[in-house]
């Protein structure tokens, strides 16, 4: 009786060459293979009459041979086996290309299962090269669910099913669940054993999705489970009181009156950061809402007590504009901040890496390399993460752990649905910004197309006149694509439309120091118009700017032209966006109209997820959630909300989950997987 631990080598059939290749797909014993689930499955039972195929399909037929195969020699080196067959609607070819011995392989006058593709038209149409199967004498429900295993080249769906088979038979009788037997009755839930099962060698369709539920259930489950124990550890960990009697004298430095939703989250860290316990929390709120602020005030708490604060932008852009608007606030205060980022000169780096060393820089300002590449800090006591979705539950667990246990603040503008947020953010305690600052007019969006060009640039000119300054944001141009048009094209034209306006370009092949000489140039009003792909997207503030235009608006996702709009009306006049692109066809005219009718980030991150899937949502890879292998994280919300609740449910009982070893070994080989970023 093999084990699942053994090696797939003893499989017959599998050599010391297909095992090697077997590494390719992670699949080294039977139990990886049993942790290899299909990426698909051919339903083999549903069996369509000849009549009512079309082309270019997959069916599965059952129909018998009426002409015996014959083989032919097409020329040197190809070979054709060819033969009819029929059912009670009608007959069809089948062709078998370079498979002489498929002369054998059926026999006239004999009922088969045939699956495979059906391709070309009149007297070419065939069912080429089709898996045959025998149907056994009275065997009224013939064909299978066929599981599509993920391949690599020279591994055939044989060679995975054949491993899998094994593996399924190595299976003990006394499999365990990590799932509580309640929880599984409570949801209906398959068992681990029978969902394995199901999920390899499934009888029916409603079985495969009865499987899938169970394994997405599981994934959730322990997830929840993990983020939960996580956040709990945390309490209980010491962390560095701060006390806050400075605190009144940072709000008397900044240069306005908070708004009641700064205020409040202000207090929220202010009590966490004196509790004694390590802060973990998420300040959310919509572009322009004044995050920045509120992050400051954790990096001032920090220096009033003796500690550093690291305050980590997602660009150096960014990096540069907060050191800009916070080295005076925090200057008034005698609190020394520090800006290093990739671009500064080695020199200006050596000053910048010693005094962080030494401690006389109190608060640092700089890209995440300031935590991923070892930065020395002399008593590093505060994190900030400003827009960084990729500063997920691994990094924040490897920072907590690290040193002193410093306070985490993550700051997002991405308005996400709850249960998505939990699973970004399930560990963390939740500020949310709701109020704009004062004096704020909702941002007038217009959706447009070319036959508007010369009224935009006039608009553009009419601003300028004005006193207020533009942004033009094309998009990325990739290889290939001639229909848009890059930024620096943008540039030229305005520039021959526009010849008495000072012109910038910005974009991501420049070098951070000059995107960042661009940046402050416009800042300081030096430039009217600012051409730039997306690098503006997320967080520069320039309240002058009362105008955006987006080129191509169409190619950009809703969130993302809400954070780009969010550029705009950060000062007291009326501002403005024009979204080109609504010539392009009724979806792009309806997409680029919800944001013509909303302000609400909400509503469009809605909106946006409905249309586009997470993946896009965040960016490729720019996510940072947790690897999930089975479960997607927006079809399955409703799943992820019972799997919160119960995990909850079972750990507010039971915090160790002593009374449950199985589901706290997988829970903590799960979150030690996540911490090593073995699923990254
Ligand atoms: P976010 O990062 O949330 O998008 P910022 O922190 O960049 O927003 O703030 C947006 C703008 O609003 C900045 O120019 C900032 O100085 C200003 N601001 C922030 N809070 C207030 C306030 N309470 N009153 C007036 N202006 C504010
Ligand atoms: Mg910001």
């Amino acid at each position: 009786m093999p084990a699942l631990d053994d090696s797939i080598q003893h499989v017959s059939g599998i050599g010391p060459k297909k095992t090697a290749l077997f590494q390719k797909l992670h699949i080294s014993t039977l139990r990886d293979a049993l942790e290899t689930y299909p990426r698909d499955y051919e339903d083999r039972t549903r069996i369509t009459p000849i009549a009512d195929t079309a082309s270019d399909g997959k069916y599965a037929l059952r129909a018998v041979v009426g002409t015996q195969p014959k083989l032919s020699r097409l020329r040197r080196g190809l070979t054709l086996v060819k033969c009819t067959i029929f059912d009670s609607s009608g007959s069809l070819s089948v062709t078998w290309f370079n498979s002489p011995y498929a002369v054998s392989l059926v026999r006239v006058g004999e009922e088969y299962l045939f699956y495979g593709r059906i391709q070309g038209a009149g007297r070419t149409r065939a069912l080429v090269s089709p898996q045959v199967e025998p149907i056994a004498p009275g065997d009224d429900r013939p064909g299978r669910i066929v599981p599509v295993y993920p391949l690599t080249a020279g591994l055939t769906q044989r060679d995975l099913a054949r491993v899998t088979e094994a593996a399924l038979d190595a299976v003990p009788g006394d499999w365990p669940d990590p799932l509580p037997a309640p929880l599984r009755a409570r949801y209906r839930l398959l068992d681990a054993a029978d969902a394995l099962a199901a999920i390899h060698r499934p009888q029916t369709t409603g079985e495969v999705a009865e499987a899938r539920r169970r394994m997405v259930f599981e994934e959730l489950f322990l997830l929840c489970c993990g983020l939960q124990q996580l956040k709990e550890r945390r309490r209980d960990d010491p962390g560095i009181p701060f006390a806050a009697d400075g605190l009144a004298a940072y709000l008397a430095a900044l240069p306005f009156a908070p708004t009641g939703a700064q205020r409040r989250a202000i207090d929220q860290i202010a009590a966490d950061c004196a509790s004694g316990r390590p802060m973990n929390r998420l300040v959310q709120g919509d572009v322009g809402s004044g995050k920045t602020i509120v992050a400051a005030a954790l990096c001032a708490l920090a220096a009033q007590n003796g500690w550093q604060a690291a305050f980590m932008a997602p660009t150096e852009i960014l990096a540069a504009q907060h050191a800009a608007t916070l080295t005076p606030l925090f200057a008034r205060l005698g609190i020394a901040c520090t800006l290093l980022t990739g671009s500064m000169t080695a020199a200006q780096k050596r000053t910048a890496l010693a005094a962080i060393e030494s401690g006389a820089a109190q608060v640092v300002i700089g890209t995440h390399a300031l935590i991923q590449q070892g930065v020395t800090f002399h008593r590093l006591g505060a994190v900030v993460a400003d827009e960084q979705h990729r500063f997920g539950v691994a990094q924040r667990a490897a920072l907590s752990a690290k040193g002193n246990a410093p306070h985490i603040l993550v700051m997002s503008a991405t308005p996400i649905p709850r249960t998505l947020a939990l699973l970004l953010y399930g560990d963390l305690d939740v500020s949310i910004l709701d109020e704009l600052p004062p004096g704020r007019r909702p941002v007038e969006t217009y959706a447009v197309g070319q036959t508007m060009r010369r009224r935009i640039t006039a608009f553009i000119d009419k601003q300028i006149a004005a006193g207020g300054q533009v942004y033009v944001v094309c998009p990325l141009v990739e290889e290939g694509e001639t229909d848009l048009r890059s930024a620096e094209q943008h540039a030229k034209e305005l520039h021959t439309a526009l010849p008495h306006r000072r012109i910038a370009v910005l974009h991501g092949r420049m070098k951070d120091a000059e995107k960042t000489r661009v940046m402050q140039a416009f800042a300081a009003q030096q430039v009217d118009i600012l051409v730039a792909t997306t690098v503006i997207e997320v967080g520069v503030d320039v309240p002058n700017a009362g105008l955006m235009v987006v080129e191509d608006a169409d190619r950009f996702g809703l969130s993302q032209l809400h954070q780009l709009r969010g550029r705009v009306g950060r000062g007291s006049r009326q501002s403005y966006c024009v979204l080109f692109g609504a010539d392009k066809g009724a979806t792009a005219r309806e997409r680029l109209k919800i944001l013509c009718r909303t302000n609400d980030g909400f509503e469009i991150a809605r909106a946006d997820l409905a249309q586009r899937g997470p993946g896009d949502f965040f960016g490729q890879r720019q996510h940072g959630l947790p690897a999930l292998h089975v479960a997607d994280p927006v079809a399955d919300l409703a799943l992820m909300q019972a799997a919160r609740e119960e995990a909850e449910a079972i750990l507010s009982a039971d915090p160790q989950l002593a009374g449950y070893p199985l589901l706290r070994d997988r829970v903590q080989r799960l979150l030690a997987a996540e911490q090593d970023g073995a699923f990254n």
